[in-house]
Order: structure tokens, then sequence, then C-alpha cells
């Protein structure tokens, strides 16, 4: 447990996943989990993101769960509002479907779906304006830190959407996810270390950024799961997980919640 004040978050993020029924399924083990031993939100804050369709069905079942679970949209559209724009969803059509949360800059989507600083900074700036809060994801490659420059690629990340984000947004409605790329989805995960370590610039670079640098959650992605997750909830700087594969599992993601609840 870290001495911070932040309260923790941890995110399911269930990317291109599961089917209909098997979420169902998850949705109904993970509130009897929580029936059983529930997670007081002062003590850690849940959250998933389901595939788009779903996250209005999934909103709803989970409604009269023990511990409130926060849903999150996996991304949002660079275009305002209501248009001509097939396929598109924007930050205003989540909020008026009740979504609150919404992530940003995943290194999926950045490495496979072309969004690039000047198209993330576009959709930043429309979910901050709809009201979500957003989850915003940075991280280097495997070869950025095998040449030395996973901190000056990280901070850049965050640099880039300085002029975005107003001071009062950075307190109320931003989060922050490191995420090495090389530790997605991969099994291997930073080690705590290494992870504090880089947490601690990112901190260092939000306190230079906003006065509200100390209160923005931090959290780390990458492999994390039951077996790792408490000496990553142990560090300082780390205020959460968002954790990608092990959340399809309620079990294994309530146990990861329950590390930083602790
Ligand atoms: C992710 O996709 O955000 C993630 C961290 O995935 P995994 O936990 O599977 O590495």
């Amino acid at each position: 447990m870290s001495g911070s004040t932040i309260v923790p978050w941890v995110i399911g993020n269930w990317k291109m996943n599961p089917t209909r029924a098997a979420s169902e399924q998850w949705t109904q083990e993970f509130k009897k989990i929580l029936q059983q031993t529930s997670i007081k939100e002062t003590k850690c804050r849940l959250a998933i993101a389901p595939i788009f369709i779903a996250l209005s069905e999934i909103n709803s079942q989970l409604q009269d769960s023990a511990s409130p679970v926060n849903i999150v949209a996996q991304d949002v559209s660079r275009f305002a509002a209501t248009g001509a724009y097939t396929g598109e969803i924007s930050a205003d059509l989540l909020t008026d479907y009740g979504i609150q949360y919404v992530l940003i800059g995943h290194s999926e989507r950045r490495e496979l779906l072309g969004d690039h600083a000047p198209v993330l900074a576009d959709k930043l700036r429309l979910a901050l304006k709809a009201g979500l809060t957003v989850i915003y994801c940075v991280g280097e490659s495997l070869e950025q830190r095998e040449q030395g420059i996973a901190d000056a690629v990280v901070l850049q990340q965050i640099c880039d959407i300085a002029a975005v984000v107003e001071d009062h947004q950075w307190q109320t409605q931003m989060i922050i996810a490191y995420e090495p790329i090389w530790a997605i989805g991969t099994g291997k995960t930073a080690s705590a270390q290494d992870a504090q370590s880089m947490h601690e610039k990112i901190r260092a670079g939000l306190l230079q950024l906003t006065a509200h640098g100390a209160n923005i959650a931090i959290l780390y992605g990458g492999s994390v799961k039951p077996e790792n997750a408490k000496e990553l909830a142990a560090c300082a700087d780390i205020n959460g997980a968002l954790v990608g594969g092990a959340s399809l599992n309620a079990h294994s993601f309530y146990q990861i919640a329950d590390a930083f609840a602790q």
C-alpha cells in the first residue's frame, strides 16, 4: 500500500473481447464475489472497459453490484457531437448514453489505428469538453527502452497534451496510465522498481505542468496479474492498474483490485 492519499483505480481493459455470453457470466461472477467481499470505493475504485456495443448493457448489469463498477469506453471519436462520421462515436454521445470515462492513447491504437499525437489531442480536447474523465495512456517501446530514451519518450507524450488540458481538468478529469508497450500482453512486467522509477518521473513532470500534479492517479499497465499486484501496489507512485488479459477473469480482476485496496 502506498503512502499516497490518491484513491487507487483498477481498470479492466477488455479490448476486443469477450463474447456476449462470456461477459454476462463475468458480470454475474464479479457481482457474486463483491457480495461476499465488497471493495470500498474509498479504498479502490473499480472500472471496466468493454467493447462499444456492450457498454450500456454491462453498465445496467452492474448497476446493483455491492461496489460501484464504472464503465469506460475504449476510445472516442476525434470529431465533435453528431454528424456524418460513419462508424464513429463522439464524446457527447458517450455522455448522452451515460458513460463517464474513456481510454485515450492506448498503444494498440497508437500503433495499429493511426492515433498519432494530433489525433489524440483532438480526442482529448473533445472528451474533456464533454465532461468525460480520461485515462490517458503513455509508454515506450522495447526499442526505445533499449536505446535509453524511455523517459524522454514518455515525458514527451505527456508534454504533447499539456496545451490541451486546462488546469482544473488535470484535477478532476485526468488519470494517466503508464504502459510500457513491451509489457502489454507479453507476460513480461516491468519490475516494481522500474515501474516506480518511471512513475516518479511522470509525477515530477506532472508537478511541473500543473498545481494538481500531486493528486493525479498514475496507473501501471502491462501484464498485471494477481501474482504481481501486491508488489506494484506497494510502490508510492503507482496509484492503480490498467489490466488487460487478467481482467477477463472475474476472480483475477478482483484479486488485483483487492491488492490495491489494502
Ligand atoms: C492493456 O492492454 O492495457 C494491458 C495492460 O494488457 P495486459 O494486462 O494484458 O498486458
